[in-house]
């Protein structure tokens, strides 16, 4: 089956930075509606779709025995939020999640105002390089000295954005023959992911709790309390992470193939995976014929952090999509790794008693 890049799209260009998850959460309601049987949102936020278990098709019973299975996937992106507006309608900006001003040079943005969206031009307060000393070319600026042009002056800028409002960079989703490239495929693609497994999935004995979480990019702080509400038996984190397949960096560090299916991660900074329970993945994948590998992650975290240390503690496991350029708006994957994600979440879901 081909990948659905049309919905994968459809996320990626709805801009959601941490905080102002709620565009990107109406998309996905939309398309997990039909699929569950129940959805909320919790006061931070977080989308929690409910799928009671399936026998022969149709709704079968809960008892004390059934299994909860939550996934969490962060449906925030790497972005900013307007913090000042100076006297010539230029917008500086507090970024929520960590960024390589390397990559924000010349760049297009979307300022989200309560009236709609407003082009703009990203830029650092710097001289172009015709007119820079030596030493002006060599600095890399920090995110402070970024600012935003509306092409609008002091007076409209005041009347339409506010301080707190959502910036987003704005770039082109690519499809291409084996990939695909775009802004925050971390983590539309966990998102995406999510909605494709619930699509697959047929019967099934446990209760699955797919959440799309809040605030990941600032500190993994919508998933603790989602794992606190559905107190879940497993805890399956549905991210991306590094694929540093590309010149310029050794083969020892690539952390994942580019191509060789989801990566079940055994450990980064935030979790130590449950090993049995990647084994068990493992076994599934390998039944289903279903590519993956494994990675460590030496630096970064994910949901699964959260969901691992709530309440006594759940047996956790991390999948992760190999993205290359990843944190820029040419974030890139390859379309083996994005189809085996949701095909080995459906198969391991599928047969958990
Ligand atoms: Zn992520």
């Amino acid at each position: 089956m081909p990948v659905n890049v049309k919905l994968l799209k459809e996320l990626c260009q709805t801009p959601s930075v941490p905080g102002r998850e709620a565009r990107v959460r109406k998309v996905i309601e939309k398309h997990v509606k039909p699929l569950v049987d129940s959805v909320r949102t919790d006061a931070m936020g977080n989308l929690i779709a409910v799928r009671k278990p399936r026998a022969a098709g149709k709704k079968a019973r809960v008892t004390k025995a059934t299994k909860k299975v939550m996934l969490a996937a962060h449906m925030d992106q790497i972005g900013f939020l307007v913090r000042h507006i100076d006297d010539k309608g230029c917008l500086r900006l507090q970024n929520v999640g960590g960024f390589d001003t390397r990559n924000l040079f010349a760049r297009n943005v979307k300022v989200s105002t309560a009236k709609g969206d407003l082009p703009g031009i990203l830029n650092p307060a710097t001289k172009p390089v015709h007119i820079a000393t030596e030493e002006e070319r060599k600095k890399i600026p920090t995110i402070e000295e970024f600012y935003v042009d509306l092409a609008l002056g002091a007076k409209e800028v005041n009347k339409r954005v506010k301080i707190g409002d959502m910036v987003t960079l704005d770039a082109n989703f690519v499809d291409f023959e084996n990939a695909v490239a775009s802004q925050c495929l971390d983590n539309r693609v966990g998102c995406w992911a999510q909605v494709e497994m619930l699509k697959k999935l047929r019967n099934h004995a446990c209760e699955v709790h797919a959440v799309w979480t809040v605030q990941e990019e600032v500190g993994l702080r919508g998933a603790g309390p989602a794992a606190f509400g559905v107190e879940p038996d497993f805890g399956l984190s549905c991210d991306t992470t590094l694929c540093c397949q590309t010149p310029g960096t050794p083969e020892e560090m690539r952390v994942t193939e580019f191509g060789a299916g989801v990566c079940l991660k055994i450990m980064d900074s935030s979790t130590i995976t449950d090993i049995k329970l990647v084994e068990d993945l493992e076994r599934v994948a390998r039944a289903k014929k279903i590519p993956h590998q494994r990675g460590v992650l030496p630096r970064g975290g994910q949901d699964g952090a959260m969901i691992q240390r709530s309440r006594a503690g759940v047996r956790t496991a991390v999948f992760a999509c190999p993205v290359k350029n990843i944190h820029t708006v040419v974030e890139m994957a390859h379309k083996t790794d994005l189809q085996s994600y949701p095909d080995l979440l459906a198969a391991w879901i599928a047969q958990v008693k």
